[in-house]
């Protein structure tokens, strides 16, 4: 083990001691104490930190803090540590300007930057961590879950899924692990798509490496899989994947799972991988409240902020964060890239942002019933309706020519309202082909472009599907 793995643990240990201490009214015992010791490394249970002198340390250890700090990264990583003090005076960001020192110690200060050169993983995106994620109602226990999982990977929950709809972090948590545990030093940390992931496993077929494709997933450390009803229908990488997530529940691996809904809710999936999913701890995460809405809207201003002219940042208050945050509820998507789009607007234009140009620019996104509430299900039965068939039927095998008609002009409109891939909507289409999505898509572009008619008749039954409200 290297010098630097439990740098995140030491900083979690420090702040959460402040916080302890300002909840008791004690901060200037952290301002006195705390603030000016640093982390040099660590080496199997040894911790190494700066203090800057004799005095100080012999007063540390006299009022009990060495103590608090064991146990404090006890309770965080399961692991009991020794911290080895060595007398050196370190610069320490938090000091204020004043109380800082002159002399500063180049190993120390070059050991604490090699720690922070660390390389980002090669899946990862390395914006989705655990401090740029906003938290509320809809997502602390998914939160909590996957932090938890960043602290003791296979010993606090274990399988893990998430789940929820488009735009709800998922993706967002999921990396978020992935990060946490690279910086943390953790190897052989796979984070991949169900869909990259089947791509992978044909590939393997055709070219007869399927051994190197197990083996590659059968020695994760920590197996991180997103979107998983991406494997509705695709039994083959089903069953390799039950065997893979055997081997590693075996050998008590972290294995971390996403999906865009309830298992039970998945079709076409073996009983037996279903099984595997829900076993563990499955946590859904919820569209954000109004409150955590404008969070996450002060969150990502604050991300960008320094791209935009600053005319165009301070101009947008809180009066314009609200308007935003009370008219798209679904998810975080829809609200960032409304914030992209208006600060987009106003860099470009060269003018700040009014009331004006937030109704005027997100006029579609507001008024559009969003995304999150257009289903399959909904542009299925109200394309049967308008065609006078049955779900059954569009969803069905028959090749009589106005039903297959029907159930085209239902698979270009799901394309274009929803983020399903060819693949998925395949799925919900009764088991199809993405090639024949894929067509029906293509074959309905077309007709649109020699037949207003037609293009009229679908904008209207697309207005339907938006108007749909579920009794
Ligand atoms: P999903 O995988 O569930 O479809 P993502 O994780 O891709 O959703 O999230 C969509 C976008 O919203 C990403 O840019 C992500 O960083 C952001 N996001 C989602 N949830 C949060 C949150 N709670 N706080 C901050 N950003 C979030
Ligand atoms: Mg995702």
């Amino acid at each position: 083990m290297s010098n630097g793995n439990y740098i995140d643990f030491w900083k979690e240990t420090i702040s959460q001691i402040k916080n302890t201490l300002k909840e008791e009214n004690r901060s200037s015992e952290y301002d006195m104490w705390f603030s000016s010791i640093s982390y040099i490394g660590d080496k199997d249970t040894t911790i190494t930190v700066a203090i800057p002198s004799v005095f100080m340390k012999e007063q540390f250890s006299s009022r009990g803090y060495d103590t608090m700090l064991e146990k404090k990264m006890e309770e965080l990583t399961g692991k009991h540590f020794t911290f080895d003090f060595i007398i050196k005076k370190v610069e320490n960001t938090e000091t204020h300007e004043d109380e800082k020192e002159e002399t500063k110690p180049q190993a120390v200060v070059e050991k604490k930057l090699e720690k922070v050169e660390l390389k980002n993983h090669p899946d990862l995106n390395n914006d989705y961590t655990f401090d740029s994620f906003v938290t509320g109602d809809n997502n602390s226990f998914a939160y909590n879950a996957a932090l938890s999982i960043s602290k003791n990977p296979a010993k606090a929950y274990n399988p893990v899924l998430f789940y929820g709809g488009v735009g709800l972090g998922k993706t967002h948590l999921i990396q978020a692990i992935g990060n946490s545990l690279h910086q943390q030093g953790y190897k052989k940390i796979i984070y991949i798509t169900a869909e990259t992931f089947t791509n992978e496993f044909i590939s393997s077929l055709g070219e007869k490496t399927t051994q190197k494709f197990k083996n590659k997933y059968r020695t994760a450390d920590i197996l991180l899989i997103d979107d998983i009803h991406f494997l509705q229908n695709k039994t083959s990488t089903q069953e390799e994947l039950f065997h893979i997530f055997n081997s590693l529940y075996e050998a008590n691996k972290q294995i971390v799972f996403t999906c865009d809904r309830p298992i039970a809710e998945l079709k076409d999936i073996t009983e037996r991988l279903k099984s595997r999913f829900e076993r563990g701890l499955n946590v859904d995460l919820l569209p954000p409240q109004f409150e955590t809405r404008i969070a996450i809207l002060e969150k990502k201003l604050e991300s960008i902020k320094y791209q935009m002219p600053n005319n165009v940042i301070e101009s947008i208050d809180k009066k314009i964060l609200t308007i935003i945050a009370q008219n798209i509820e679904t998810n975080v998507r829809d609200l960032e890239s409304c914030l992209t789009k208006i600060t987009g607007y106003a860099d470009l234009m060269g003018k700040p942002i009014t009331e004006e140009i937030v109704y005027d620019q997100l006029r579609d996104k507001f008024s559009a019933p969003q995304q999150g509430n257009i289903t399959i299900d909904t542009i299925q039965r109200v394309v049967s309706e308008e065609f006078n068939i049955s779900t059954s039927d569009i969803k069905g095998k028959t090749r009589k020519k106005n039903i297959v008609f029907a159930r085209q002009i239902a698979m270009y409109i799901a394309q274009n309202l929803t983020e399903y891939s060819t693949t998925e909507l395949g799925v919900e289409f009764g088991n199809k082909d993405h090639t024949t999505v894929m067509h029906s898509c293509k074959k309905i572009e077309n007709d649109i472009k020699n037949d207003s008619k037609l293009d009229y008749k679908i904008q209207g039954i697309v207005k339907l599907i938006k108007d749909y409200k579920r009794l």
